[in-house]
């Protein structure tokens, strides 16, 4: 069956919510796929960065099919001994206080706003139903009802209102207007550090500093969502340790399951997640004894293969060097580690298109920017590779 054949299928039956290349993948290892053909391509990508550990690694596998043949699901009706041991992980290398597992990214960030409007009432006396959460402009946080409540993009609210009341919506780094928004309703400010869907935007140095000292100053939680920059993406373990600054929350996903399972975290100080007493929350999947021990070898092997250190070094190499092409097809190169995007003069598609003919695969972002965030653990003569084929596509 060659990639027609699944294209036409997935035609026929599957929403149309997505605008993917035309490569059918059916395999992977470290960086590169394989598609249904054949062919043989270099993942940039690595799934919106929940890859960061390479696909299908050894360990991950082992640790998913041992799991897997023992106990995969109990319910959180009954204890686990992964689930533990995953946050006695999460504490030695984190070192925040109190963890709360779920599975998908946007399940963690509604989590992670009920702990806050929890908190709000419960510790800040904030009255009932008055909470507000501070936002920013060109956020992605996910795509559940009241995550989209608090997007600014158009494309993906349209047609999904009404919406959930309770955002107050300011600009990505703007200290000034932040001190404004606060009031006495304000129960928390979540942001990203680094907007990566967006196009890859960084903050000034000192934003992150600046924003949690006002947060402290008017008893405001501090919450970062670092699903897509944390866990080494950015040469760092989480992209705000670039900064001296302490969080009340770390929202966590993607590469905790090291493309695996699905798994995702609210890391917290205690006086947040101390709020959720029995059956005021709850994931049937969340903290499953098969994700907590995928999680605990996806944390494992980032700190062992120094995939962190990887991530800055060749992240740092990579920007260098396409900085060094000088095409005029190049706006401005952004980015901190292995998180990486181009913004172009002109639409990025076509040049995503050529590069996949290359033999590279990355992922066009808000029309005329690419996003490169390959995995991990891509050594530098795969990164010389790409670079080379960057350079053929960007020439003038
Ligand atoms: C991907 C992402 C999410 C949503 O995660 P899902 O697992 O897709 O629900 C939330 N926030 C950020 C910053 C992300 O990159």
């Amino acid at each position: 069956m060659n990639t027609n054949y699944y294209i036409e299928l997935e035609k026929k039956f599957g929403a149309n919510n997505y605008h993917p290349l035309d490569v059918v993948i059916e395999k992977a290892e470290g960086v590169w796929f394989w598609d249904v053909e054949g062919n043989k391509y270099m993942d940039a990508l690595a799934s919106y960065s929940a890859v960061n550990q390479g696909h299908c690694h050894p360990k991950l596998i082992k640790t998913f099919v041992e799991q897997a043949s023992k106990v995969t699901l109990t319910s959180r009706a009954f204890r686990n001994k992964q689930l533990p041991l995953l946050y006695k992980k999460l504490y030695e290398i984190t070192k925040m206080e109190m963890f709360l597992l779920m599975n998908s990214g946007a399940e963690a960030v509604e989590t992670a706003i009920k702990a806050a409007r929890k908190w709000g009432y419960d510790i800040k006396g904030v009255k009932n139903n008055k909470a507000e959460i501070i936002v920013c402009a060109n956020n992605f946080h996910g795509r559940t009802t009241t995550i989209i409540s608090f997007s600014t993009e158009e494309e993906y609210r349209r047609g999904f209102g009404p919406f959930t009341p309770g955002f107050k919506i300011i600009e990505f780094n703007d200290i000034e207007q932040l001190e404004k928004a606060i009031n006495e309703n304000t129960v928390a400010f979540l942001v990203e550090p680094i907007q990566a869907e967006a196009g890859v935007y960084v903050p000034f140095h000192g934003y992150l500093k600046k924003a949690e000292e006002i947060c402290k100053k008017n008893n405001v939680l501090f919450m970062l969502d670092e699903i897509q920059t944390g866990l080494g993406r950015t040469g760092k373990l989480f992209a705000h340790y670039y900064e001296d600054v302490n969080p009340d929350v770390i929202i966590i996903g993607k590469a905790l399951s090291g493309g695996f399972y699905p798994v995702s975290a609210v890391l917290a100080k205690r006086e947040v997640l101390e709020v959720f007493e029995p059956g005021t929350h709850g994931s049937t999947f969340g903290g499953n004894p098969l994700g907590c021990a995928v999680a605990q070898t996806a944390l494992d092997v980032l700190i062992e293969e120094n995939l962190i250190e990887n991530s800055y070094k060749l992240g740092n190499y990579f920007k260098e060097e396409l900085l060094k092409l000088h095409s005029s097809k190049v706006k401005e190169i952004r980015g901190k580690g292995l998180l990486i995007g181009i913004e172009l003069f002109e639409k990025a598609r076509p040049i995503c298109e050529k590069l996949k003919n290359l033999g590279l695969l990355c992922k066009d972002t808000h029309g005329n920017i690419i996003r490169f965030t390959p995995p991990l653990v891509i050594s530098k003569d795969e990164i010389d590779w790409a670079l080379e084929k960057i350079s053929s596509v960007l020439k003038d």
